[in-house]
């Protein structure tokens, strides 16, 4: 399956270290994310991750638009909230287009812990046949 990653610079650290930990599970599925995450993810993790462009100069448009053509099928999206600059109208669309499309979305680590282990056992396949 296609899982998008996508971190607010607060949060760039807990994705290293969620991916990490979760290196077993992601390693079967390919990675799409925004680019400095998607480097950083590398650098933790050794795995091959498709970087789109950075977040800020249209990464998060990207992601997207690939989720509105139902071409990701989970995303891990930690944002900060504390952070004003991160709730532009990208993040916004982002969300919609799961919603729209039933992309289970997890926007902090309690959710993506979740969903990674409801990935790994196969409660997601159904994604396979949405699309
Ligand atoms: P980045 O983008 O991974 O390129 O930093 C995420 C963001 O919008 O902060």
């Amino acid at each position: 399956m296609n899982i998008g990653l996508i971190a607010h610079d607060g949060k760039k650290k807990l994705m290293q270290n969620c991916c990490t930990a979760y290196r077993g599970i992601l390693a079967k599925h390919e990675l799409f994310a925004t680019g400095t995450t998607g480097r950083l993810v590398e650098e933790a993790t050794g795995l091959p991750v498709h970087k789109l462009l950075s977040g800020h100069v249209g990464g998060e448009q990207q992601m997207g638009a690939m989720i509105e053509q139902n071409q990701i099928d989970l995303v891990l999206f930690l944002r900060d909230p504390e952070n004003p600059k991160t709730n532009g109208p990208d993040i916004t669309k982002a969300i919609r287009m799961c919603d729209i499309h039933n992309v289970p979305l997890a926007t902090n680590i309690a959710t993506a812990e979740v969903l990674l282990k409801s990935l790994e056992r196969g409660d997601l396949e159904w994604r396979e046949m949405y699309k």
